[in-house]
């Protein structure tokens, strides 16, 4: 397992514009550390307490990422260590953020993350919910949504494209419109095995663990 040259490899298929974000969930530090030696700053976890962990422990001029869903007694713990939070799901979430981020003065860069393949197994918010969301914020003192996120449900290539073909329509007619505390600059989807499809699409975030780190062994987490 070289990272750096995973890395290298990765980071040459990927177009200039695009952030790559190393998936590190699960990983040794020491692990975090050699992607760092290779240039990366942006890292990506999918559990509260690993990522605060791993905040304590790691360089200071890291950007965390918080992918996996975020319980609403939780959030407490990650003001002020995460650069963006990418799960946002529902308006009680969304409540919990500018509440717990008010209290420190301090803003929440957000992710709304869409169930773009209406799963009811995965979290997210469904397409006609989106207004929803941002008629909530726009009241808000302590949140910005700075785009979308999502994780499309498993298939071959061409499934693949006509979800991230409507995750980019839903997030281009969003940007052409106006709302308070809403910027849509980031479109957050791709992952080792479909970010080059992702970036086709228009993605311009992509976030990748196997592709950098290896596999990984839940097996050995307690
Ligand atoms: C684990 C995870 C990834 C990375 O997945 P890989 O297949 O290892 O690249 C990306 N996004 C989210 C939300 C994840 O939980």
């Amino acid at each position: 397992m070289d990272i750096n040259e995973n890395i290298t490899k990765t980071l040459r298929t990927i177009k200039e514009g695009v952030t790559l974000i190393a998936v590190s969930k699960t990983k040794p530090i020491e692990m975090l550390e050699e992607a760092y030696k290779s240039g990366i700053r942006d890292f990506g976890e999918n559990k509260v307490q690993e990522l605060c962990k791993k905040y304590d422990e790691f360089h200071k001029d890291v950007r965390w990422h918080l992918l996996g869903h975020l319980q609403r007694n939780k959030v407490k713990y990650i003001v002020g260590k995460v650069n963006l939070i990418h799960s946002v799901d529902s308006i009680e979430l969304l409540r919990e953020i500018e509440k717990r981020y008010k209290k420190e003065n301090l803003i929440a860069n957000i992710l709304i993350q869409i169930n773009i393949g209406r799963e009811t197994q995965k979290y997210g918010v469904l397409e006609e919910n989106i207004y929803d969301i941002m008629e909530e914020i726009k009241s808000y003192n302590n949140v910005k949504v700075k785009g979308l996120m999502a994780i499309i449900p498993k298939g071959n290539k061409e499934e693949n494209k006509v979800y991230f073909d409507k995750m980019y329509n839903i997030f281009r007619e969003l940007k052409t419109k106006q709302f308070n505390n809403v910027s849509m600059d980031i479109l957050s989807m791709g992952m080792t095995h479909d970010y080059l499809e992702a970036i086709e699409a228009g993605s311009n975030m992509v976030r990748i663990g196997e592709g950098i780190f290896g596999k990984r062994d839940y097996s050995k987490l307690s």
